[in-house]
């Protein structure tokens, strides 16, 4: 008897798939907000569990989430393609404004950790300084850490073996073999 309904529910919900998920849209667009936050608090509060659970929900039917998924996006091409355009164009600026915020507040910190001038000629605007590997290898590390090298220099708590530089001072040192012309005019 339990088989047999549950093969019957089974056969009901893939012959009403539609009205189904229709219902289901139109539920979850009526619980209010009060039901919504509640539920992403719970969420929040059994973290752990949360993602335990869907970690391996995920795992069991991967084969089956991926078709889904799959045959969603081919279903649904159209759809996503402007919902992706518009949502990207929405909020372009302010990614953009925080992205330059973030980066202004990365070099600050840096130049706070390895001083807010030239060591070279004392050259003390912001826009001119740069980073200059002391042994240099700054090309090789550079491209080790992708061009990142503030970030670089912040995840790695700022290590020694940098110091700051005008680009000025910066270029003067790479052609004149690894010091500043400034110091070769002193002597
Ligand atoms: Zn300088
Ligand atoms: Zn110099």
């Amino acid at each position: 008897m339990q088989g047999n309904r549950q093969e019957y529910l089974k056969k009901y919900r893939i012959e009403h798939r539609d009205e189904i998920r229709e219902y289901g849209k139109k539920y979850y667009a009526l619980i209010t907000r009060e039901q919504k936050e509640s539920r992403s608090k719970y969420r929040r509060d059994h973290a752990e569990e949360t993602r335990k659970y869907s970690a391996e929900y995920r795992k069991k039917n991967e084969k089956k989430l991926r078709e889904k998924a799959r045959k969603y996006r081919s279903e649904n091409a159209e759809e996503i393609k402007n919902k992706v355009k518009t949502s990207f164009g929405k909020y372009r600026e302010s990614r953009l404004a925080s992205a330059k915020r973030w980066r202004a507040s990365l070099k600050q910190e840096v130049f706070s950790a390895y001083g807010k001038s030239c060591v070279c000629c004392g050259e003390n605007n912001m826009p001119f300084l740069t980073i200059d590997h002391i042994n240099g290898e700054g090309g090789k590390h550079r491209k080790s850490v992708n061009g990142r090298i503030y970030y670089w220099l912040k995840k790695n708590n700022f290590p020694p073996g940098f110091q700051t530089l005008c680009y000025n001072c910066n270029c003067g040192r790479r052609i004149n073999g690894g010091v500043c012309p400034h110091l070769a005019l002193e002597k």
